[in-house]
Protein backbone atom coordinates (compact mmCIF):
# COMPACT_ATOMS: atom_id res chain seq x y z
CA UNK A 1 0.00 0.00 0.00
CA UNK A 2 1.22 3.47 -0.86
CA UNK A 3 0.81 6.85 1.48
CA UNK A 4 -0.02 9.69 0.23
CA UNK A 5 3.52 11.03 0.27
CA UNK A 6 4.05 7.69 -2.40
CA UNK A 7 5.55 6.30 0.31
CA UNK A 8 5.45 1.96 0.26
CA UNK A 9 3.94 0.92 3.35
CA UNK A 10 5.04 -2.94 3.91
CA UNK A 11 5.87 -2.90 7.73
CA UNK A 12 3.79 -3.39 11.21
CA UNK A 13 5.48 -3.05 14.55
CA UNK A 14 3.24 -4.65 16.95
CA UNK A 15 3.35 -3.83 20.69
CA UNK A 16 1.76 -7.12 21.87
CA UNK A 17 2.35 -5.70 25.81
CA UNK A 18 2.84 -2.54 27.81
CA UNK A 19 4.16 -4.24 30.37
CA UNK A 20 7.94 -4.79 30.79
CA UNK A 21 10.47 -7.44 33.76
CA UNK A 22 12.70 -4.04 33.66
CA UNK A 23 12.68 -0.46 34.34
CA UNK A 24 15.41 1.59 31.74
CA UNK A 25 15.78 4.99 33.21
CA UNK A 26 14.83 6.33 29.87
CA UNK A 27 11.88 4.19 28.95
CA UNK A 28 9.63 3.73 32.01
CA UNK A 29 9.71 5.62 35.51
CA UNK A 30 10.99 2.68 38.78
CA UNK A 31 7.38 2.84 39.89
CA UNK A 32 3.79 4.32 39.22
CA UNK A 33 2.98 3.41 36.00
CA UNK A 34 -0.15 3.26 34.78
CA UNK A 35 -0.87 -0.24 33.26
CA UNK A 36 -3.19 -0.98 30.50
CA UNK A 37 -6.20 -2.81 31.84
CA UNK A 38 -6.16 -6.50 30.89
CA UNK A 39 -9.52 -6.28 29.09
CA UNK A 40 -7.73 -3.59 26.64
CA UNK A 41 -4.91 -5.76 25.81
CA UNK A 42 -5.44 -7.43 22.30
CA UNK A 43 -5.69 -11.03 22.39
CA UNK A 44 -3.85 -12.95 20.02
CA UNK A 45 -6.85 -13.58 18.13
CA UNK A 46 -7.23 -10.15 17.30
CA UNK A 47 -3.49 -9.53 16.85
CA UNK A 48 -3.67 -12.36 14.02
CA UNK A 49 -6.91 -10.45 12.82
CA UNK A 50 -5.05 -6.98 12.21
CA UNK A 51 -1.94 -9.13 10.71
CA UNK A 52 -4.21 -11.21 8.01
CA UNK A 53 -5.89 -7.35 7.11
CA UNK A 54 -2.58 -5.57 6.90
CA UNK A 55 -1.01 -8.38 4.78
CA UNK A 56 -3.96 -8.60 2.29
CA UNK A 57 -3.05 -5.05 2.23
CA UNK A 58 0.20 -5.52 1.21
CA UNK A 59 2.62 -5.91 4.64
CA UNK A 60 4.96 -8.47 4.50
CA UNK A 61 6.92 -7.34 7.34
CA UNK A 62 6.12 -7.54 10.91
CA UNK A 63 8.10 -6.64 14.14
CA UNK A 64 7.12 -7.77 17.40
CA UNK A 65 7.57 -5.68 20.37
CA UNK A 66 6.71 -3.76 24.10
CA UNK A 67 7.48 -3.10 26.46
CA UNK A 68 9.08 -6.63 26.50
CA UNK A 69 7.27 -9.00 24.17
CA UNK A 70 8.72 -12.36 26.44
CA UNK A 71 6.71 -11.28 29.12
CA UNK A 72 3.48 -11.42 27.09
CA UNK A 73 2.27 -15.38 28.16
CA UNK A 74 2.25 -17.22 25.32
CA UNK A 75 4.09 -15.07 22.88
CA UNK A 76 5.72 -18.13 21.33
CA UNK A 77 2.16 -19.23 20.39
CA UNK A 78 1.58 -15.56 18.86
CA UNK A 79 4.90 -15.96 17.15
CA UNK A 80 3.39 -19.12 15.06
CA UNK A 81 0.16 -17.79 14.47
CA UNK A 82 1.77 -14.69 12.61
CA UNK A 83 4.29 -16.64 11.31
CA UNK A 84 1.62 -19.16 9.00
CA UNK A 85 -0.32 -16.24 7.51
CA UNK A 86 0.69 -15.54 4.17
CA UNK A 87 2.33 -12.81 2.68
CA UNK A 88 4.23 -12.15 5.89
CA UNK A 89 8.07 -12.98 4.77
CA UNK A 90 9.87 -11.52 7.76
CA UNK A 91 9.18 -11.97 11.11
CA UNK A 92 11.33 -10.38 13.70
CA UNK A 93 11.14 -9.55 17.58
CA UNK A 94 13.05 -6.56 20.08
CA UNK A 95 13.33 -7.45 23.53
CA UNK A 96 15.75 -6.88 26.26
CA UNK A 97 17.22 -10.46 26.23
CA UNK A 98 17.11 -11.32 29.63
CA UNK A 99 14.42 -14.11 29.01
CA UNK A 100 15.72 -14.57 25.84
CA UNK A 101 17.68 -18.20 27.28
CA UNK A 102 14.49 -20.12 27.46
CA UNK A 103 12.96 -18.63 24.39
CA UNK A 104 15.14 -18.44 21.47
CA UNK A 105 14.83 -21.91 20.44
CA UNK A 106 10.97 -22.37 20.73
CA UNK A 107 10.42 -18.64 19.00
CA UNK A 108 12.85 -19.94 15.38
CA UNK A 109 10.63 -22.80 15.85
CA UNK A 110 7.81 -20.87 15.45
CA UNK A 111 8.73 -18.68 12.56
CA UNK A 112 10.81 -15.98 14.40
CA UNK A 113 13.39 -15.40 11.36
CA UNK A 114 15.82 -12.21 13.81
CA UNK A 115 16.43 -10.65 16.55
CA UNK A 116 16.99 -7.43 18.25
CA UNK A 117 18.48 -7.42 21.36
CA UNK A 118 18.49 -4.18 23.93
CA UNK A 119 22.39 -3.74 24.98
CA UNK A 120 23.60 -0.16 26.06
CA UNK A 121 26.88 -1.07 28.21
CA UNK A 122 28.97 -4.06 28.76
CA UNK A 123 29.26 -3.52 32.67
CA UNK A 124 26.93 -5.38 34.72
CA UNK A 125 26.87 -2.43 37.54
CA UNK A 126 25.89 -0.14 34.76
CA UNK A 127 23.62 -2.45 33.06
CA UNK A 128 21.99 -2.77 36.46
CA UNK A 129 22.13 0.85 36.93
CA UNK A 130 20.36 1.34 33.92
CA UNK A 131 17.65 -1.28 33.84
CA UNK A 132 16.87 -0.81 37.39
CA UNK A 133 17.74 -4.15 38.48
CA UNK A 134 18.31 -6.47 35.07
CA UNK A 135 21.32 -8.91 34.89
CA UNK A 136 23.45 -8.55 32.47
CA UNK A 137 24.45 -11.96 32.74
CA UNK A 138 21.03 -13.23 31.50
CA UNK A 139 21.18 -10.86 28.36
CA UNK A 140 24.74 -12.91 27.09
CA UNK A 141 22.86 -15.71 27.38
CA UNK A 142 19.89 -14.80 25.87
CA UNK A 143 22.83 -13.47 22.81
CA UNK A 144 24.38 -16.94 22.98
CA UNK A 145 20.86 -18.86 22.60
CA UNK A 146 19.91 -16.74 19.94
CA UNK A 147 22.84 -17.60 17.93
CA UNK A 148 22.61 -21.47 18.82
CA UNK A 149 18.90 -21.22 18.09
CA UNK A 150 20.00 -19.82 14.33
CA UNK A 151 18.23 -16.28 14.72
CA UNK A 152 19.66 -14.30 12.17
CA UNK A 153 21.14 -11.66 11.69
CA UNK A 154 21.31 -10.54 15.94
CA UNK A 155 21.21 -7.16 16.10
CA UNK A 156 21.97 -4.88 19.31
CA UNK A 157 19.94 -2.24 19.92
CA UNK A 158 22.78 0.24 22.32
CA UNK A 159 21.04 3.69 23.20
CA UNK A 160 23.14 6.57 23.47
CA UNK A 161 23.15 9.67 25.42
CA UNK A 162 25.07 12.15 22.87
CA UNK A 163 26.96 9.75 20.12
CA UNK A 164 28.98 6.90 19.54
CA UNK A 165 32.49 7.69 20.52
CA UNK A 166 31.30 7.54 24.08
CA UNK A 167 32.87 4.52 26.21
CA UNK A 168 29.81 2.35 26.44
CA UNK A 169 29.00 2.78 23.05
CA UNK A 170 32.41 1.89 21.54
CA UNK A 171 32.76 -1.63 24.68
CA UNK A 172 28.89 -2.70 22.82
CA UNK A 173 30.17 -2.39 19.41
CA UNK A 174 34.00 -4.10 19.74
CA UNK A 175 31.54 -6.73 21.68
CA UNK A 176 29.53 -6.95 18.78
CA UNK A 177 32.16 -6.94 16.22
CA UNK A 178 33.90 -9.66 18.25
CA UNK A 179 30.62 -11.66 18.13
CA UNK A 180 29.32 -11.47 14.50
CA UNK A 181 26.74 -8.94 15.33
CA UNK A 182 25.11 -5.84 13.98
CA UNK A 183 24.93 -2.87 16.30
CA UNK A 184 22.41 0.21 15.66
CA UNK A 185 22.75 3.32 17.76
CA UNK A 186 19.75 5.13 18.96
CA UNK A 187 19.91 8.42 20.39
CA UNK A 188 18.75 8.49 23.72
CA UNK A 189 14.84 11.12 23.43
CA UNK A 190 13.91 12.64 26.40
CA UNK A 191 10.67 11.20 27.48
CA UNK A 192 10.82 12.92 30.84
CA UNK A 193 8.59 16.20 30.07
CA UNK A 194 6.23 13.43 29.01
CA UNK A 195 6.88 14.28 24.86
CA UNK A 196 8.62 13.47 22.61
CA UNK A 197 9.39 14.78 18.82
CA UNK A 198 11.80 14.36 15.89
CA UNK A 199 15.25 16.00 17.58
CA UNK A 200 16.81 18.71 15.35
CA UNK A 201 19.72 17.34 13.62
CA UNK A 202 19.88 13.57 14.49
CA UNK A 203 17.42 11.35 16.25
CA UNK A 204 14.18 10.42 15.16
CA UNK A 205 12.73 9.16 12.05
CA UNK A 206 13.83 9.13 8.51
CA UNK A 207 10.70 10.08 7.51
CA UNK A 208 11.19 10.48 3.56
CA UNK A 209 11.84 6.43 3.68
CA UNK A 210 9.46 5.74 6.59
CA UNK A 211 7.48 2.40 5.35
CA UNK A 212 5.92 1.41 8.78
CA UNK A 213 2.56 1.33 10.82
CA UNK A 214 2.36 0.63 14.65
CA UNK A 215 -0.44 -1.27 15.97
CA UNK A 216 -0.48 -0.19 20.23
CA UNK A 217 -1.16 -3.05 22.39
CA UNK A 218 -4.32 -2.11 22.96
CA UNK A 219 -5.36 -1.61 19.46
CA UNK A 220 -4.55 1.53 18.15
CA UNK A 221 -2.56 2.12 14.75
CA UNK A 222 -0.82 4.53 14.60
CA UNK A 223 0.79 6.28 11.79
CA UNK A 224 3.95 7.67 13.30
CA UNK A 225 5.38 7.29 16.33
CA UNK A 226 5.86 10.99 16.45
CA UNK A 227 2.80 12.15 16.41
CA UNK A 228 -0.50 11.86 18.61
CA UNK A 229 -2.56 10.23 15.86
CA UNK A 230 -4.18 6.91 15.96
CA UNK A 231 -6.86 4.67 15.00
CA UNK A 232 -8.98 1.90 16.89
CA UNK A 233 -9.10 -1.72 15.30
CA UNK A 234 -11.76 -2.51 17.60
CA UNK A 235 -14.09 0.66 17.20
CA UNK A 236 -13.35 1.35 13.32
CA UNK A 237 -12.81 -2.14 12.33
CA UNK A 238 -9.26 -3.39 10.95
CA UNK A 239 -9.73 -2.08 7.43
CA UNK A 240 -10.67 1.11 8.48
CA UNK A 241 -8.26 1.64 10.71
CA UNK A 242 -5.81 0.71 8.95
CA UNK A 243 -7.01 2.69 5.44
CA UNK A 244 -7.12 6.25 8.40
CA UNK A 245 -3.78 5.62 9.09
CA UNK A 246 -2.46 5.68 5.80
CA UNK A 247 -4.79 8.59 4.59
CA UNK A 248 -3.38 10.60 7.70
CA UNK A 249 0.57 9.33 7.89
CA UNK A 250 1.89 12.97 8.14
CA UNK A 251 4.86 13.63 6.13
CA UNK A 252 7.17 14.15 8.90
CA UNK A 253 6.81 13.59 12.48
CA UNK A 254 5.99 16.26 14.84
CA UNK A 255 5.44 15.88 18.46
CA UNK A 256 3.84 12.71 20.59
CA UNK A 257 2.20 14.09 23.52
CA UNK A 258 0.52 11.49 25.54
CA UNK A 259 2.13 8.15 24.91
CA UNK A 260 4.90 6.13 25.76
CA UNK A 261 7.82 3.91 24.61
CA UNK A 262 6.05 1.21 26.67
CA UNK A 263 2.65 0.97 24.91
CA UNK A 264 3.55 2.31 21.55
CA UNK A 265 6.72 -0.50 21.06
CA UNK A 266 10.20 1.80 20.84
N1 LIG B 1 11.72 -4.25 25.84
C1 LIG B 1 12.27 -4.41 24.55
C2 LIG B 1 13.67 -3.83 24.47
O1 LIG B 1 14.06 -3.11 25.39
O2 LIG B 1 14.35 -4.12 23.50
C3 LIG B 1 11.42 -3.84 23.44
C4 LIG B 1 10.74 -2.52 23.66
S1 LIG B 1 11.82 -1.13 23.86
C5 LIG B 1 10.69 0.19 24.14
C6 LIG B 1 12.38 -0.90 22.18
C7 LIG B 1 13.61 -0.04 22.01
O3 LIG B 1 13.29 1.28 22.39
C8 LIG B 1 14.79 -0.49 22.86
O4 LIG B 1 15.90 -0.75 22.02
C9 LIG B 1 15.04 0.69 23.75
O5 LIG B 1 16.40 0.84 24.00
C10 LIG B 1 14.45 1.83 22.95
N2 LIG B 1 14.10 2.98 23.79
C11 LIG B 1 13.36 3.01 24.91
N3 LIG B 1 13.29 4.26 25.43
C12 LIG B 1 14.02 5.05 24.60
C13 LIG B 1 14.34 6.44 24.58
N4 LIG B 1 13.92 7.27 25.54
N5 LIG B 1 15.09 6.89 23.57
C14 LIG B 1 15.52 6.07 22.59
N6 LIG B 1 15.28 4.76 22.56
C15 LIG B 1 14.52 4.23 23.55
FE1 LIG C 1 11.51 -2.43 29.23
FE2 LIG C 1 12.56 -2.21 26.82
FE3 LIG C 1 11.58 -0.05 28.08
FE4 LIG C 1 13.80 -1.18 28.97
S1 LIG C 1 13.53 -0.21 26.97
S2 LIG C 1 12.04 -0.53 30.24
S3 LIG C 1 13.47 -3.29 28.56
S4 LIG C 1 10.42 -1.76 27.38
Amino acid sequence: MLDRYNRKINYLRISVTDRCNLRCRYCMPEEGVEFIPHTEILRFEEIREVVEVAAGMGVDKVRLTGGEPLVRKGIVDLVEMIASIPGIKDLSMTTNGILLDAFATPLAKAGLIRVNISLDTMEPERYGWITRGGDIRKVFAGIEAAKKAGLDPIKVNCVIKDDRNEPDAVAVRDYCIENGLQVRFIKEMDLHEGTFGVVDGGSGGDCRNCNRLRLTSNGMIKPCLFSDMEFNVRTLGIQQAIEMALSKKPEKGTVNLQNCFNNIGG
